[in-house]
């Protein structure tokens, strides 16, 4: 159950009190409150975990201070969207909005390599305008004998370099739960130039105790890479480990699925499954074209496979795109075959906006012809909150 609190109720004051003390009454659940922060306003929520069948909704719906009572069904209970009433898991990072209306790019380097590839690609994202990047700093590599990333002695350059060239956010995987603590400890002391969105691995998509890890602290949003071997649903149960810890910042991403089926691709890309995850949860949905197709292959009609792959998740309503770039990939330690390089990250850039565009183009048609009075909200302008 999910009792939305009325907007001007204080999270500590009398109302939600009272409101506990009724729950408590009747039956042995657990309860935890907390904020979503929506486009609009911040909502209060508070979240009765446990058996919840005894509690009068009714009862609880008259009481001061509550604005609405949520029954939700059993699956995904936090990140689920059940019956679309609720506010979607919208929120704010450093600057940065992320929603289901969304959209930002972000392109970077698959591992950290040097400070003058590092320093490329940022002064590349800062030219054309975007301020989202990732960055590998601890690599899960099938080979023990591989590169396994610089871990936390590149962080400090690494952040220094973001902040001398405005990038907000970078997504960086962590493999181990002591890399959340080595990434807060290298912001701080480097003075908070950037952020990090934490990435876990598709290798890590039911590592529970990793899921805990991220999902306990609400420092850093999370990006969560769908599992390569497992069910759709079983990814998001995963995801919803995240979310019952009290993280709620998260972002699901598709990267495409193990099989031979796929091939010549390293994965099969699965974005067919972005209208289906936006439906089912109120999540953000990434895609992650470089991971699915894995190899740098222009096609016949002069676009990179990538850029097709990119601009199927796209134009299906992705809220986030998360691609490899590197200066010069013959070189890269990590993933170079797969890697676009640094000069085609304006065509790139230029092919996602007609893309975009497309997409929410598309939307306004289809409210057109089902008539939908809702107020659906246009998403942002391709030149202001995106970062594209
Ligand atoms: C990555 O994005 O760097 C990565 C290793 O991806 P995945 O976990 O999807 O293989
Ligand atoms: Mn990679």
């Amino acid at each position: 159950m999910i009792i939305i609190l009325k907007p001007e109720v204080d999270p500590s004051g009398p109302e939600v009190q009272q409101i506990l003390n009724l729950i408590h009454l009747h039956g042995e659940v657990q309860t935890r409150i907390s904020g979503v922060t929506g486009k609009e306003r911040k909502v209060v929520e508070i979240y009765v975990i446990g058996d919840t069948s005894r509690l009068p909704d009714e009862e609880i719906q008259r009481l001061p201070g509550v604005e609405r009572v949520v029954r939700v069904s059993k699956k995904y209970r936090l990140i689920g969207r059940h019956r679309d009433d609720l506010e979607p898991l919208g929120f704010e990072y450093n600057g940065l909005y992320f929603d289901q209306d969304s959209f930002h790019i972000f392109a970077g380097l698959c591992a950290v390599d040097t400070p003058e590839n590092v320093e490329a690609m940022f002064r590349a994202l800062k030219e054309a305008g975007i301020a989202t990047s990732r960055m590998g700093a601890y690599k899960p590599r099938t080979n023990p004998y591989s590169f396994q990333g610089h871990g936390r002695k590149c962080l400090p350059w690494v952040f220094e370099l973001a902040g001398k060239y405005g990038i907000k956010c970078i997504a960086m995987e962590v493999t181990r739960e002591n890399h959340i603590e080595e990434i807060y400890q290298e912001l701080e002391r480097a003075g908070r130039p950037t952020g990090v969105m934490l990435q876990i691995g598709t290798r890590n998509a039911q590592n529970f105790e990793l899921l805990k890890a991220v999902g306990s602290q609400e420092e850093f949003p999370v990006l969560y890479k769908r599992g390569m071997g497992i069910t759709l649903e079983e990814s998001l149960n995963a995801c919803e480990y995240i979310a019952s810890e009290g993280n709620r910042k998260i972002i699901f991403c598709l990267r495409g699925v193990k099989t031979n089926l796929g091939d010549p691709h390293r994965n099969l890309v699965d974005f067919a499954h972005v209208p289906v995850v936006k439906g089912l949860t109120r999540l953000p949905v990434c895609v992650d074209p470089t991971h699915s197709v894995g190899r740098r292959q222009l096609a016949p009609d002069g676009l990179q496979e990538i850029f097709h792959a990119a601009a199927q998740g796209v134009i299906a309503g992705a809220n986030m795109i998360l691609v490899e770039f590197h200066p010069r990939p013959e070189t890269a330690l990590c993933d170079g075959p797969q890697a676009l390089r640094l000069e085609e990250l304006p065509h790139f850039l230029e092919d996602m906006r007609i893309v975009r565009e497309a997409y929410l183009a598309r939307r306004d048609l289809a409210r057109r012809y089902t008539g939908l009075t809702k107020e659906v909200s246009h998403g942002y302008p391709l030149s202001s909150a995106c970062t594209v």
